[in-house]
């Protein structure tokens, strides 16, 4: 069954849904290389790169082939864009929404499912297609095969050896990619086994890493990227769903996301998974790499890296822009924090 391209804007949404209505995700998150001043023109000069981005490429007809854009309301932006999308540019492809919970009772699983419902029935009358609940069934199942071998990656991330980009953009890989594609892509690298290697083990920790020269940089100042705590990967790694329910199983997965301060999660969720990573990666640094305007990141930051320090693991704060170049200063501070930590002077 298939319906063509859907254009999806950060951060969570049921993927499973759109492909069993034969719709092909591609996430843009930015994009990065895109000139922000067109998207800038029609928003307020305190919005991210990231909204600014997605605008601009959207009304630059960027992915013009794509029949539906889907805009979770994930943050007061991302809502925003929605809204101009909606009542303003109208472009022609139909705009959805889908509005994600901000915490995991019992009402907000019931809330989710409703959610996923309501636009699982717009999705109905665009297309006009019904998939079969085994359908759906078997594109969740697909989707958690996916979500475990990413597990695995992440289990065996020394032991394969990638850089720390080509980890990354392998992981981002699952923005576009099918998840039988990207289990494949998984699979092979999982075969590879390298000799360990002295590296500064940091976590990532962010809404997403771009321009991706900041993996270079890290890289050649001697560090690696063991783990990450980012909104476009770790953050959206769900634990498969138990329920034979298709909706309530998709909810459940949403709902078993790992903590997200743009999500509005709590201060305790956050240290504690930080904790989990740290015990299962041994890093020594997080490097919080924040997007320029990124609000919901920064107001964790004072206490969580008051946290880190008393637990002994050194932070560096830094606050970009999406798009490249990579600001020189930015580089400057990355390579004296990789030194400070043991890294190559
Ligand atoms: S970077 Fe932050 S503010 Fe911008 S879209 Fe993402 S979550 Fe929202």
């Amino acid at each position: 069954m298939t319906s063509g391209k859907a254009i999806v804007l950060p951060i969570r949404y049921p993927r499973e849904l759109l492909r069993a209505f034969g719709f092909e995700p591609v996430e843009i998150w930015g994009p990065p290389k895109v000139e922000g001043t067109l998207g800038g023109s029609h928003l307020q000069p305190y919005i991210c790169s990231v909204v600014k981005n997605a605008l601009s490429f959207l009304l630059e007809d960027g992915l013009d082939d794509a029949e539906i854009i889907l805009v979770p309301h994930c943050c007061d932006s991302l809502q925003g864009l929605g809204s101009l999308l909606l009542d303003f540019i109208k472009p022609k492809q139909k705009v959805l929404t889908f509005y994600p919970p901000r915490n995991k009772t019992e009402a907000a699983k019931n809330f989710l499912i409703a959610e996923i419902e309501r636009l699982w029935k717009e999705l109905e009358e665009i297309t006009g297609k019904s998939p079969s609940q085994q359908d759906l069934m078997r594109c969740i199942l697909e989707e958690e095969m996916a979500d475990r071998l990413t597990r695995e990656l992440y289990m065996n991330r020394e032991r394969i050896g990638l850089s720390s980009r080509e980890f990354i953009e392998l992981l981002r890989k699952r923005e576009y990619l099918h998840p039988k594609e990207f289990a494949k892509e998984v699979q092979d690298k999982l075969k590879i086994t390298k000799e360990k290697e002295e590296k500064v083990r940091l976590i990532l920790s962010g809404v997403l890493p771009e321009p991706m020269e900041v993996l270079d940089e890290i890289d050649a100042a001697g560090g690696m990227i063991v783990t990450d705590d980012t909104s476009c990967l770790r953050r959206r790694l769900l634990q498969p769903g138990t329920s034979n329910r298709p909706f309530e199983r998709m909810a459940e997965r949403l709902l078993s996301a790992p903590p997200d301060p743009v999500l509005g999660c709590s201060l305790e969720e956050r240290i504690a998974f930080l904790e989990k990573l740290i015990e299962e990666s041994n890093a020594v640094g997080v490097i919080f790499y924040n997007v320029k305007f990124c609000e919901g990141e920064d107001f964790y930051y004072p206490q969580v890296a008051q946290w880190l320090k008393s637990r002994g693991i050194k932070t560096l704060k830094i606050e970009a822009d999406i798009s490249p170049p990579l600001p020189k200063q930015v580089s400057q501070r990355i390579r004296a924090f990789i030194e400070s930590l043991g890294g190559r002077a």
